[in-house]
């Protein structure tokens, strides 16, 4: 039996799911991605001055390296640092054209939160099917998300009701928890299920989210390959990459 079967076999062994949001359960990616764009970009045109050439942030490679999956203010230091651009901290009630890290951070969710508005929010349908068929089977179910706007997000998807736990970026940061890729938000959550990490599945889109999984030594690392390529998922720790999440819907 090869590695993958052994854990497909196990995943009816799983006792608790824990998903990421934003690229696992809800079609917004594209509008994280877009917004950080036009935030750095701004921000890189700014800095440049007049005449001078600049290397705008992009949106699939930089997007996933750098800011994927990872609390706001991480995302907004870890792309700057690359560029060799320091800012500072300044405070959380910082305005969106303030020059800190988080003035960047208010720009770009400012912009989020008009995307999502304006575009409506949508619930991958496989990933629904998944949760709905795990939720049938009794199993406990975790939203592990980076994002301070999740619970909008589930409510705006119509799938809030399906979770029995929501660890998202306002409780992570109410906590003083280490965000992805520390284990700390999925451990919690698997915790506040009553589950040990090693009954648990993690599934996540985001290298950052899927090496949280592994961190916390969790029974099965589920990579979606949304943006993020199947052999850059597994690199980061997945047992098994899907594209849809129904595919494991007669696996569970
Ligand atoms: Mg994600």
């Amino acid at each position: 039996m090869n590695n993958v079967n052994r854990m497909m076999r196990s995943a009816r062994a799983v006792e608790a799911w824990l998903f990421d949001l934003d690229g696992v359960l809800t079609d917004t990616a594209s509008a994280h991605a877009a917004s950080w764009k036009e935030t750095f970009d701004a921000l890189l045109a700014d800095r440049a001055g007049a005449g001078m050439p600049i290397r705008p942030f992009d949106a699939i490679t930089d997007y996933e390296q750098f800011v994927d999956g990872k609390p706001r203010l991480d995302g907004v230091r870890s792309f700057l640092f690359s560029r060799g651009i320091h800012l500072p901290e300044g405070e959380p009630v910082d305005r969106p054209n303030l020059r800190t890290v988080n003035g960047v951070g208010a720009w770009k969710n400012r912009l989020v939160l008009r995307m999502l508005a304006h575009g409506g929010i949508v619930a991958f349908p496989g990933s629904v099917a998944l949760v709905r068929a795990l939720k049938t089977a009794g199993r406990k179910l975790a939203v592990v998300s980076a994002s301070e706007n999740c619970a909008a997000v589930l409510q705006a998807a119509g799938i809030v009701d399906l979770f029995d736990v929501n660890v998202d970026g306002g409780v992570r940061s109410r906590l003083g928890l280490a965000g992805k890729p520390a284990p700390d938000t999925y451990l919690y959550a698997a915790q506040q299920l009553g589950t040990e990490p090693c009954l648990a599945a993690v599934v996540e889109d985001a290298p950052a989210g899927v090496a949280a999984g592994r961190a916390g030594h969790f029974g099965l690392i589920v990579g979606v390959s949304r943006g993020a390529t199947p052999s850059e998922l597994l690199a980061s720790g997945a047992d098994l990459v899907v594209s849809d999440l129904a595919e494991l819907l007669d696996k569970v």
